[in-house]
């Protein structure tokens, strides 16, 4: 599809969306909720998988969505959204242990493809004029007002408003294995990269984290008999889900943080202690517990915490909702030295943030008691010398036929797709690098949504995160431009 004329209309606002993932999704469809009708939008995407972004696009069922139906809403506002959408179909995924349907996350890309065309549809039968362009944008400039963007393919685009959705990319390849024979750099989709794996081999996973999850389980549902090394420098795994519960917080909840104004970390604590204390519990103990996943042997910590699932205490249940929904607010409202103090904690808040579910949990502590899964933490190094890997950690070395990178970039990492546009951006002065990584705007027509966001949070964002920052640029996109 060609691009559409640079600035043919005068009549409406021009929007360009940078990205075609969830976060532009969630940005779509509250454009779409929004009872204006303007000009036109623009989508810039590239990849032939529209509206699925990175982690939603075609895959083995094996590789779940991580989080219950609950907080998987892109209708920011509308919890129930996703599980309306997924309605009885959701029967045939129920996870009986945590009592929740966790579907392939490629049939939750279906959701978001479903939510974008029906935004597109009702934005159309409004008059508006949308286009999705596959094309990747490599620059933009300020021009007489305006904003115009610049493409892989020499085109150009003239728009009022401009919205980056770029994602936070692939993994970084850590260990300099880019072009060594048998190195996955990138393992999604893995109906491509475990295909035609032998099975036999010995395969090195680099990572602990959710994508490293996704690998194991992937490998052992396709009957890999080799043995498989989970190598990382903490050797965290992420925490466990618990079974849902009724229970709504009362004192950690957006409203408060929102009435609050300026709060501090200390103040936030307290509001989850009169929580817990409310419930019975003490947030000291559930402290205590979170500190030891620093030296905690990773199996056993895993074993305790299936054993957890059903567990009456709403404690680390309150955290992990509310790290997604309250989270995102609380920390653009924290002074630097409360942010430092929780990014000296960033592997811990990962891993309780991205928990696993239950039944991969389950799955992943059958393979550690097999011992065909065993986990290698302290690494230091990882080589190719005769043909094989040598993993070099802590007290031990390992060797592998295949290494797998299964690590996910941080939050506020330029995905190397939009290096060339971030680049751009800084030199023209339309936005400027953070301290802590990514990049914020620097004029009031700029607009970023999703982990590129240098101010927003220091975990990775959940769907509600990136939800809510897209509904939040469409309020900024249609307010008057003073
Ligand atoms: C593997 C994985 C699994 C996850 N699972 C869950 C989960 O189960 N539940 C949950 O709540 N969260 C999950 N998350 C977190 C969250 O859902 C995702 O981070 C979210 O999808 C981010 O959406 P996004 O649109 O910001 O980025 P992306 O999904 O990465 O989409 C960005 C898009 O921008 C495009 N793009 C990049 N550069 C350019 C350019 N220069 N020009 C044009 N287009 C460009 C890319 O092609 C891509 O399609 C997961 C994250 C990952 C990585």
């Amino acid at each position: 599809m060609g691009l559409p004329r640079a600035g043919a209309e005068a009549w409406g606002m021009d929007i360009a969306i940078i990205g075609g993932g969830a976060a532009a999704v969630g940005l779509l469809d509250a454009l779409a909720g929004a009872a204006q009708a303007q000009g036109s939008i623009t989508v810039f995407e590239p990849s032939p998988d529209r509206w699925r972004g990175r982690p939603y696009g075609p895959d083995l069922d094996s590789v779940l969505v991580n989080v219950p139906p609950a907080i998987m809403s892109i209708r920011h506002g509308d919890p129930g959204h996703y599980s309306a959408w997924l309605g009885t179909r959701g029967e045939a995924y129920l996870d009986q242990r945590f009592g929740q349907p966790l579907v392939p996350r490629a049939l939750y890309g279906e959701y978001l493809e479903h939510t974008a065309e029906k935004a597109v549809a009702e934005l159309r039968e409004r008059g508006q004029r949308v286009e999705v362009a596959a094309a990747s944008v490599v620059g933009l400039a300020r021009s007489a007002g305006r904003l115009t963007l610049h493409t892989e393919d020499g085109s150009r685009h003239v728009a009022d408003q401009v919205a980056l959705c770029v994602g936070s990319g692939r993994p970084h390849d850590h260990y300099g294995l880019e072009g060594t024979p048998g190195f996955v750099g990138d393992p999604y989709p893995l109906a491509r990269t475990l295909d035609g794996m032998t099975p036999g081999s010995d395969v090195a996973v680099i990572g602990s984290g959710l994508t490293a999850v996704d690998v194991v389980v992937s490998l052992a549902a396709r009957g890999h008999t080799g043995r498989i090394s989970m190598v990382s420098r903490t050797g965290m795994l992420p925490h466990v889900w618990q079974r849902p519960r009724a229970h709504r917080p009362r004192h950690v909840t957006t409203e408060r943080v929102k009435a609050h104004g300026e709060i501090t970390l200390d103040w936030l604590a307290r509001l989850l202690r009169a929580e817990l204390a409310d419930a019975g519990e003490d947030l000291d103990a559930l402290l205590a517990d979170l500190r030891a996943a620093r030296t905690e042997d990773p199996v056993q910590r895993l074993r305790r915490q299936v054993e957890a699932v059903d567990a009456p205490e709403i404690g680390r249940r309150v955290l992990q909702e509310t790290s997604h929904t309250v989270g995102p607010y609380a920390w653009r409202l924290l002074a630097d030295h409360d942010k430092n103090r929780l990014r000296a904690h960033f592997r811990t808040a990962t891993s309780l943030a991205s928990p696993m579910v239950p039944v991969n949990a389950a799955r992943l502590l059958r393979l550690f008691d097999s011992g065909q899964l065993d986990p290698v933490g302290g690494v230091n190094s990882i080589e190719r010398r005769n043909g094989r890997f040598h993993v070099d950690a802590e007290g031990t070395t390992r060797t592998a036929d295949l290494v797998i990178n299964a690590v996910n970039p941080p939050p506020h990492a330029i995905p190397q797709a939009a290096v060339a546009l971030v680049n751009s951006l800084v030199a023209k002065g339309l936005a400027t690098p953070h301290p802590s990584g990514g990049v914020v705007p620097a004029a009031p027509r700029l607009h970023i949504v999703g982990d590129l966001a240098g101010d927003g949070p220091f975990i990775t964002s959940g769907i509600p995160g990136v939800a809510a920052q897209g509904a939040a640029a469409a309020r900024a996109i249609l307010a008057p431009v003073t």
